[in-house]
C-alpha cells in the first residue's frame, strides 16, 4: 500500500502537505489520533481546538521533533520518516521566540544562513538579512539587542529568522500567545499580510477560534486528537458538524426536539414547546423520528418588547421575559427567559442603545428568528 502511494508520487510539489492515518501515542495517551489531510501551496491552516487536544503533537511530527507512531507524512510530496527536522523545508515559530539573548537583531535573525554548508558569500548573507528585517518590517533594528524590544517586535524577528532560510512550510505554535490581545490583534493582520506576501504553506496552531478565523484559509476543529471538522471558517461558523464544533466555536443556543420530516430543510417539532420549526439539515443522513437539535446563533436571533403577534410566514416567534442585559461595547447580549425554549442568548448590534428602545430587565419581550438561521445539529453524545 504504502509502496504504491509512494509511486504514485512523480512530480513533487513545494509547500503541498499531506498526513495520512497519523497518530501518536504516549503511553497510554493518544495525543493524535489517526489524523489525515492534505494542504495545497500556499494553505494558511489553523489547528484549532482545547489545550490538550493534541494539535502541537501533529505540528511536533510535522516538523520533525516527534515521530508518529503510525501513519505518515509528506512534505513537497515526499515522505520524511526519519528525516531530521533540519533537513525537512519547514521551520517552526514557537510562543516563547527562542531568540539568543546576547545577540543582536541581525545576527539573531541570520543564525540560520551561518549555519549553512557551503558557506554563504558574506554580501548575500547581509542582502538576505535585509530582506528577511524588510519583510517583517524591521529595517533599522539590525544592531538593536533582543531586550531592547517589545514583545510584538521580539515576535517578528522570529518570524524573520523562520523565514530566511526559504522553508517552504512555517509552522507556527501559539506565535502570538504572549503577546497582550491588542498586540495580537495587530500581529494577526500583519501575519496575513505577511503569508501573502511570502506565499508559503503556513500551519498555525491556536486555541483562540477569533485568531484562527482571522488568518486561515482552513481550519481543522480539533479534539481528543481527532479532528471533527476541517474546512474554510465560515462553513465551520454555520455548519458546525455537532454540538461539541458548534459551541467551541463561539456561542450557540440548542432546542432539543425531534426530527419529523427530512430533507435539505427539516421539518423538527420542539420538545418543550411542541412546534414545528423548520431548520436546515446536516450533510449526514437523519432519519425521521431521531432526536436532534435546532441550533441557532445568538446574533440570528431579534428581539423587541411586548407580546407575539400570529407566526409570519416564514420563521417563529416567542414570548419570554428579559433577564438581563449585557453590554459588550459594540453588542448587547440578551438573556431571556421563555417558556417554549428555555433560556436563549440574543445578541444584537449596539444601534439600539442609541434609539433608546432597548427593553429593560424584567419586561415582556418577544424573540424570534427566520427559518434560514436555524441548523439541525446532532448532540455527539447520543451518538
Ligand atoms: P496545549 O494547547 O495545551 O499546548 P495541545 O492541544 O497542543 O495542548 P498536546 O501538547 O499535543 O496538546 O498534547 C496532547 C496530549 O498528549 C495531552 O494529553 C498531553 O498531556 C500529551 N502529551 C504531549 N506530549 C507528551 C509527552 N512528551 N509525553 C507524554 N504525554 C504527552
Amino acid at each position: 500500500m504504502r509502496r504504491t502511494e509512494r509511486s504514485e508520487i512523480r512530480e513533487p510539489r513545494h509547500g503541498v502537505v499531506t498526513a495520512v492515518n497519523l497518530t501518536k501515542h504516549f503511553g497510554e495517551v493518544t495525543a493524535v489520533d489517526n489524523v489525515s489531510f492534505r494542504l495545497e501551496p500556499g494553505t494558511f491552516f489553523a489547528l484549532l481546538g482545547p489545550s490538550g487536544c493534541g494539535k502541537t503533537t501533529l505540528l511536533r511530527m510535522i516538523a520533525g521533533f516527534e515521530q508518529p507512531s503510525n501513519g505518515e507524512i509528506y512534505i513537497n510530496d515526499q515522505p520524511v520518516a526519519g528525516v531530521p527536522p533540519y533537513r525537512r523545508h519547514v521551520n517552526t515559530v514557537f510562543q516563547h521566540y527562542a531568540l539568543f539573548p546576547h545577540m543582536d537583531v541581525a545576527t539573531n535573525v541570520g543564525y540560520g544562513l551561518r549555519q549553512q554548508r557551503p558557506r554563504l558569500p558574506r554580501h548575500e548573507m547581509e542582502q538576505r538579512v535585509a530582506d528577511a528585517l524588510r519583510l517583517v518590517r524591521l529595517t533599522g533594528f539590525e544592531h538593536r539587542r533582543v531586550w531592547e524590544l517589545s514583545g510584538g517586535q521580539q515576535q517578528r524577528v522570529a518570524l524573520a529568522r523562520a523565514l530566511i532560510n526559504r522553508p517552504t512550510v512555517l509552522l507556527l505554535d501559539e506565535p502570538l500567545g504572549a503577546l497582550d490581545l491588542k498586540l495580537r490583534r495587530e500581529m494577526q493582520v500583519e501575519l496575513k499580510l505577511l503569508h501573502e506576501q511570502v506565499g508559503i504553506t503556513f500551519i498555525f496552531v491556536t486555541h483562540d477560534q477569533n485568531e484562527a478565523f482571522s488568518m486561515a484559509d482552513r481550519v481543522a476543529v480539533m479534539r481528543n486528537g481527532v479532528i471533527l471538522q476541517d474546512g474554510d471558517p465560515a462553513r465551520i461558523y454555520d455548519r458546525p458538524v455537532n454540538r461539541w464544533v458548534a459551541s467551541f466555536i463561539g456561542q450557540m443556543n440548542f432546542f432539543e426536539g425531534l426530527v419529523e420530516a427530512t430533507g435539505e430543510q427539516g421539518a423538527i417539532r420542539l420538545t418543550r414547546a411542541g412546534r414545528v420549526v423548520r431548520a436546515l439539515m446536516p450533510d449526514t443522513a437523519i432519519t425521521a423520528g431521531r432526536a436532534a437539535l435546532v441550533s441557532i446563533r445568538p446574533e440570528r436571533l431579534w428581539i423587541r418588547r411586548g407580546a407575539p403577534e400570529s407566526n409570519g410566514q416564514n420563521g417563529q416567534s416567542f414570548s419570554g421575559r428579559l433577564v438581563r442585559s449585557i453590554f459588550l461595547g459594540d453588542q448587547i447580549e440578551h438573556t431571556v427567559e421563555s417558556q417554549e425554549l428555555g433560556r436563549v442568548l440574543v445578541r444584537v448590534p449596539n444601534v439600539t442603545a442609541m434609539t433608546g428602545d432597548m427593553p429593560a430587565a424584567g419586561e415582556e419581550v418577544v424573540i424570534g428568528w427566520r427559518d434560514e438561521a436555524a441548523r439541525v445539529v446532532l448532540d455527539e453524545a447520543r451518538g
